[in-house]
């Protein structure tokens, strides 16, 4: 009842003081949902086109880098896969040559950062309409999971740095009320407190609940080794951290829930969120051109690349063709549900994520959480390269961990590694979280 007010009420009407158009951007890509994988890509064409126009009309940067590799007018790209030549532009471009990839019809950009994996900020902008953009097809993607606009959902999140003023914190949770949203601050959680936020969810009662990976996987083994009862939203969504499958079965186990995941980042927001028929990660690909290139920069589907991504509709400061450092592999097959938009089979890690030996081997991340996971003396782990030659195991473990436990996982490793790394067991209280507070399952600094 609330959600539907919300959306057809009190939402319009408040953007009308605003001056937004939140809702309307929402009602139009729902409507896209409608339409034919064709009639979609024929979109993201005309769209593709307006915007590589604009960056040589409007940007210093994009002309003359283009020309570089023979590329000098629009009328040099004529279809995707022309368009699939244009160079990849990456952090380091977007820093080194910030000003002249700013439009120069830009007004009021919105300024943004992000933490970056090494701790160092990285800095970019978007103008107001394409920022409302990105909040509707985020609303899109969570609608058809359940947690739409208006829904009555609790997000165990990360809560803004600093305390905020009483004037501030009032503001805020007025502003929760009205989009009938609570916030559990993720970062403040800690095994001491956890009963409390249990005590939240069952006194508020949420349809859905959006959260942080690794804090809702530590509340659900929190949930089931207490044998503590708690209420059941009617649907769970995961983000900002890769959800591994054996935190899924955890969760889904602990709350007797389904479990969606969504993939995005700070550069472009959603960037994907799995449907409810057949938990396949489609791309909002009406909003981004997402594809993935291999080592050499050459297109590919159907196995992990890197991620490559264009948003059509930051007109700001363009981001064609940009390498945000995650990795994944796109598939062409459609999922057989009602969901036109395209998928992507898996989210493959952080290219930071693999861990390297000297003779060139390289062990994928994923390798880890899928091995500890077969140790219940293990509460959670970080494994941390500084250097080529070892690697460091960080682990918090409690009463059922053994010195077999060590000397197995090395074993296992060691299949890998093939005994090029030296393994440093640290038995540590507490495992820092990253500046953005993401907990990272592997790190590589060689
Ligand atoms: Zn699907």
């Amino acid at each position: 009842m609330y959600t539907s007010i919300f959306r057809h009420f009190l939402m319009p009407t408040y953007e009308l003081v605003k001056g937004k158009n939140l809702v309307e951007h929402i009602t139009n890509y729902e409507e896209h949902l409608t339409w034919s994988p064709e009639a979609l890509k024929q979109h993201q064409w005309r769209e593709l086109q307006k915007l590589l126009e604009h960056a040589f009309k409007h940007t210093s940067f994009y002309p003359s880098h283009w020309a570089k590799f023979g590329i000098h007018s629009i009328a040099d790209i004529n279809s995707m896969s022309d368009f699939a030549k244009l160079p990849l532009i990456t952090k380091n471009d977007i820093t080194e040559h910030y000003q002249a990839i700013v439009a120069t019809n830009a007004e009021q950009n919105i300024k943004k950062a992000t933490g970056g994996s090494t701790g160092q900020p990285f800095r970019f902008e978007l103008d107001v309409e394409s920022n409302t953009r990105r909040e509707a097809i985020m609303w899109r993607g969570y609608g058809w999971l359940g947690a739409g606009l208006g829904q009555k959902t609790l997000y165990l999140w990360g809560a803004d740095i600093g305390q905020p003023t009483l004037l501030k914190s009032i503001k805020n949770r007025l502003y929760h009320r009205f989009y009938n949203r609570k916030m559990l601050n993720s970062f403040a959680m800690n095994t001491s407190n956890m009963h409390t936020y249990i005590d939240e969810i069952n006194s508020y009662k949420p349809t859905a609940m959006v959260s942080y990976v690794n804090p809702l996987y530590e509340l659900a083994r929190y949930i089931i080794e207490q044998k503590i009862s708690v209420f059941s939203p009617k649907t769970m969504l995961t983000g900002a951290e890769p959800l591994h499958d054996f935190q899924r079965e955890v969760i889904e186990k602990a709350f007797n829930c389904e479990v969606y995941d969504t993939f995005g980042c700070r550069e472009f927001m959603l960037m994907s969120a799995e449907c409810q028929e057949n938990k396949n990660l489609h791309i909002n690909s009406d909003h981004l051109v997402v594809e993935t290139v291999d080592d050499a920069g050459q297109s590919i589907t159907g196995e992990s690349g890197d991620l490559v991504v264009t948003d059509l509709y930051n007109y700001g400061m363009p981001l064609i063709r940009y390498v945000n450092g995650d990795r994944a592999t796109l598939i062409s097959e459609p999922c057989g549900c009602n969901n036109p938009l395209p998928i992507m089979s898996s989210i493959d890690g952080r290219k930071l994520d693999i861990i390297k030996t000297a003779s060139g081997k390289s062990i994928p991340g994923e390798l880890f959480p899928h091995l500890f996971k077969e140790f219940n003396g293990i509460d959670k782990f970080q494994v941390r390269q500084s250097e080529i030659s070892s690697l460091q195991i960080l682990l918090i473990t409690n009463k059922h961990f053994t010195e077999q436990n060590q000397n197995d996982i090395a074993k296992e490793i060691n299949k890998y590694a093939e005994n090029e790394l030296q393994l440093i067991f640290k038995l540590v209280d507490d495992i820092p979280l990253t500046v953005s507070g993401k907990h990272r399952v592997t790190i590589c600094e060689v």
